[in-house]
């Protein structure tokens, strides 16, 4: 059972969210926090500056939003941020979120994190009914690692891996495939992943916020990555499909699985069924796009969910088809003033 009790009006069910263009809402990311123990040279600056606590929403507020998204029909939740994990007292998020997975309305509850802390918190996650997690890491050197991450200490972070494969947590790592950077890591990140039983997604960098860089000079195409992978494995295009952005292959050679996850190359908004909540209550409709939902009022204006649920109705009737990031020379500045922490991975 959750800690917090199941509001009141959150008890009717079969009346799910379709999008202007008939796409059915049942995927929500919600990112509850901006804050990091990291600071990945593409998607943060050194001195970010971060929000103050009084705007975040509060657990109860966060579990409030989500709880309403399941009420009308979402069926997957991934808790994501920032850096998720550092939150405090994010277990008891996930311990009442979980009583959505007991009365069968939620398929899944999901995380995304660095794997900082996750020694410490791979087994409460499984006891709250968490299956999957993606963890992300985009290499396996040490140095390398402290040079992306600016502060990230890759022994931590595998240490959280073994913690979450022992407590039985199945685990997707995440790539960015990076210019010159971890470009020629690709294949040992592949037998490594794969050796240990965990998929791997690669990811192209977006042009998500101002960082101490070019994009251009981060930038590698996933179609050369895997064009270059195609002369060492055999991949067999596989149908699984997430209603998200990634395009995965069997490697044969391993038997893993191996995602591509292409926003600049190739345009997955067709099967988008996912909107994005931020950890203060502003929805996001589109990654891609400006245009956000403030969810924070309704829910502080009133005890009753209507003034949300009218706002959560009224913002997905705005979801746009699609997004076009642009990444060249004449594009220096960021497609859009957030950063990815922000939205959530
Ligand atoms: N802290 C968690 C983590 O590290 O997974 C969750 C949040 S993080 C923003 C989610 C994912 O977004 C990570 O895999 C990260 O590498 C990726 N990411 C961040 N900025 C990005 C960008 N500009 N382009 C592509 N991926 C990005």
């Amino acid at each position: 059972m959750g800690a917090f009790p199941a509001h009141p009006e959150n008890s009717e069910t079969g009346r799910s969210l379709l999008d202007p263009f008939g796409r059915g809402i049942t995927y929500l990311r919600v990112s509850v926090t901006d804050r990091c123990d990291f600071r990945c040279v593409y998607c943060m600056s050194e001195d970010m500056a971060f929000l103050p606590k009084r705007d975040l929403l509060t657990l109860e507020e966060l579990d409030r939003i989500c709880s309403a998204f399941v009420d009308r029909g979402v069926r997957k939740l991934r808790i994501t941020g920032g850096e998720p994990l550092v939150r405090r007292d994010i277990m008891t998020l996930f311990g009442s979120l979980s009583r959505h997975l007991d009365s069968g309305a939620l398929d899944e509850l999901t995380v995304t994190t660095n794997g900082s802390q996750l020694a410490r918190h791979a087994r409460d996650l499984a006891a709250c009914g968490v299956k999957r997690i993606n963890v992300s890491i985009d290499t396996l050197d040490a140095d390398k690692f402290r040079r992306i991450t600016r502060w990230g200490d890759l022994t931590k972070v595998l240490q959280g891996l073994d913690a979450a494969q022992n407590a039985g947590l199945k685990v997707k790592i995440n790539t960015v495939a990076l210019k010159g950077v971890n470009e020629d890591e690709i294949v040992s990140l592949l037998e490594w992943a794969h050796g240990r039983g965990m998929d791997l997604t690669l990811i192209e960098v977006m042009p998500l916020g101002e960082i101490d860089g070019q994009r251009i000079d981060q930038f590698l195409p996933l179609s050369l990555v895997r064009a270059r992978l195609a002369e060492r494995y055999r991949l067999e295009d596989l149908a699984d499909r997430t209603g998200g952005p990634a395009r995965y292959v069997r490697v044969k050679e391993t038997s893993g699985r191996l995602g591509f996850i292409t926003p600049m190359t190739h345009n997955f908004c067709e099967s988008c069924n996912r909107v994005r909540l931020t950890c203060t209550g502003q929805l996001f409709m589109c990654l891609g796009q400006e245009d956000a939902a403030d969810l924070r009022a309704p829910v502080r204006a009133s005890e009753s969910n209507e003034l949300l649920e009218r706002a959560i109705v009224d913002a997905i009737a705005r979801k746009p088809k699609g997004h076009d990031f642009i990444i060249d020379r004449r594009h220096a500045r960021p497609a859009l003033s957030r950063h990815m922490s922000v939205t959530g991975g």
